[in-house]
């Protein structure tokens, strides 16, 4: 059977503002992951539109589409036009899950969370020409997955391929997060078993290692085994944490023994009440500075990530949020606009209250207000929201950032690390347009490589731990 799995691509990876490199970095995990459950003899053609033209001319007999809130038009587009030429077409991902009345129109059959348990049975059905319209994932579980069908990634088209997931959702449950929505008719945190992990990290060509997972930190013990296993491994990686596991117990030195070089972490903000707000409960009086000087003093870097927009915020909000980032020497900072997704507890608490501007999902980006501010009108926040990425991505930032480490040889690694990753556009397009970009793997190998660890980081008292 000729199967096509379609990533269609995010809106605002088309807009003029883009960059490039931010949509190349990982392929299609989830749809390479569920490709393992069909048959050897299926011809499978997996396409990813923010790495290529998509191929729209083909009449597949089976369609499987990935959905996210500003890819949802467009894959409701391209499930229509395939639907039209007779292939049976199905819609999955975090947007379906959350507006399955939505995508059905648009769909022969539609997934609802994870797709692992129930790709399988809707195969089955497929064949026995017995599909239902609605496939639920209650099951989760991820025993005895097969290999994810890495063979049809395309590994030139991205920087990171070696992307992985060990996990499925977080333990934690704030308010703004998709993740309660996209697990909400089962266990909303569960893990594979180590040795499978394991297994599937030998796989792996090379050395880097990027984990995808929401909170890789967040079952102790997997963690702890996961990272015993890896040690003598050679491996460097990259993953997500929060404040929280980073302060607990050693988990940290392992992860870092085991490879671990750099960590996003969800910040948020620097408000107590805000916490309280996104229900961030995780976050409350826990010692911001504590947790970034203990990494530091392990070598890893900190890609912070923090949201504008929350009630208490107010007009300097983005000067203190950047002057503190930089204090504490964050390596790199991502920053959102809060956006209320649908089926989260926070679109609900803003539609009660009458604050969704509108339901024009392509501008869900978290680039764009899009419901009813109140500390701040939305003018004020988008412009600080842009203020805050060019102030803190300014060379004297990224240098000032850079001299919080004690050690020479963190502060050139920090310094070629966010210099690289945001002052080198042209370099970065001319490698996704000549399709070397996995070529530049061994250079961000090396930055990560640099571990010799920090005996004290540099803190300020003007920028104390919120606790
Ligand atoms: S800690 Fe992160 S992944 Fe977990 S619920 Fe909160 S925002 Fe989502």
């Amino acid at each position: 059977m000729k199967i096509k799995m379609i990533l269609p691509a995010l809106v605002e990876a088309k807009s003029p503002y883009w960059r490039p490199i931010k949509y190349s970095l990982f392929p299609p995990l989830g749809l390479a992951t569920l490709a393992a459950y069909c048959s050897p003899d299926d011809e499978i053609d997996l396409q990813d539109e923010h790495v290529e033209e998509l191929r729209t001319e083909d009449s597949p007999e089976l369609v499987i589409i990935q959905v996210y809130i500003t890819n949802a038009y467009r894959a409701y587009a391209l499930a229509d036009h395939y639907r039209k030429k007779g292939s049976y077409v199905c819609l999955g991902g975090l947007h379906v899950t959350s507006l399955p009345e939505e995508a059905l129109p648009h769909a022969d059959s539609i997934f609802t969370g994870p797709g692992e348990d129930i790709f399988p049975q809707f195969l089955r059905d497929y064949r026995n020409k017995t599909p239902r319209r609605v496939y639920v994932n209650t099951q989760r579980d991820l025993t005895n997955i097969p290999p994810v069908r890495r063979d049809l990634v395309k590994h030139s088209h991205y920087l990171v391929p070696n992307s992985i997931v060990v996990s499925r959702g977080c333990p934690h449950h704030c308010d703004f997060c998709y993740k309660d929505a996209f697990f909400r008719d089962g266990k909303p945190f569960y893990t594979q078993r180590v040795d499978d992990a394991l297994s599937e990290i030998n796989r792996l060509p090379g050395k880097h290692l990027y984990f995808l997972d929401d909170h890789l930190l967040g079952n102790q013990r997997f963690a702890e085994n996961l990272f015993d296993g890896m040690k003598g491994m050679n491996r460097l990686f990259q993953g997500a944490s929060t404040v929280e596991a980073v302060l607990r117990g050693n988990l940290v030195e392992k992860a870092a023994e085991a490879g671990l070089r750099s960590v996003f972490i969800g910040f948020e903000t620097l408000s107590n009440q805000n916490l309280l707000q996104g229900n961030k409960k995780q976050n409350l009086g826990k010692d911001y500075a504590a947790a970034i000087q203990r990494l530091h003093s392990l070598g890893i870097m900190i890609n912070g990530s923090f949201v504008f927009g929350l009630d208490e915020d107010d007009k300097d909000v983005f000067s203190r949020t950047v002057d503190w980032a930089v204090g504490q020497g964050l390596t790199t900072a991502t920053f959102h606009i809060l956006t209320p997704y649908p089926g989260t507890r926070l679109f609900d608490s803003m539609e009660k209250q009458g604050r969704i501007l509108h339901r024009n999902w392509d501008r869900y980006d978290t680039r764009q207000v899009v419901y009813q501010t109140k500390g701040l009108t939305a003018d004020e926040l988008k412009r600080g929201y842009d203020r805050a990425y060019r102030d803190f991505y300014s060379w004297s930032n990224i240098a000032k950032a850079s001299w919080q480490h004690k050690e020479i040889r963190q502060q050139l690694k920090h310094f070629a690390y966010a210099g690289g990753w945001k002052k080198f556009e042209p370099l970065w397009n001319f490698m996704i347009k000549t399709k070397g970009l996995n070529r530049m793997l061994p250079l961000l190998e090396s930055i990560l490589s640099t571990v010799n660890k920090e005996q004290k980081v540099g803190t300020s008292p003007l920028f104390p731990a919120i606790a």
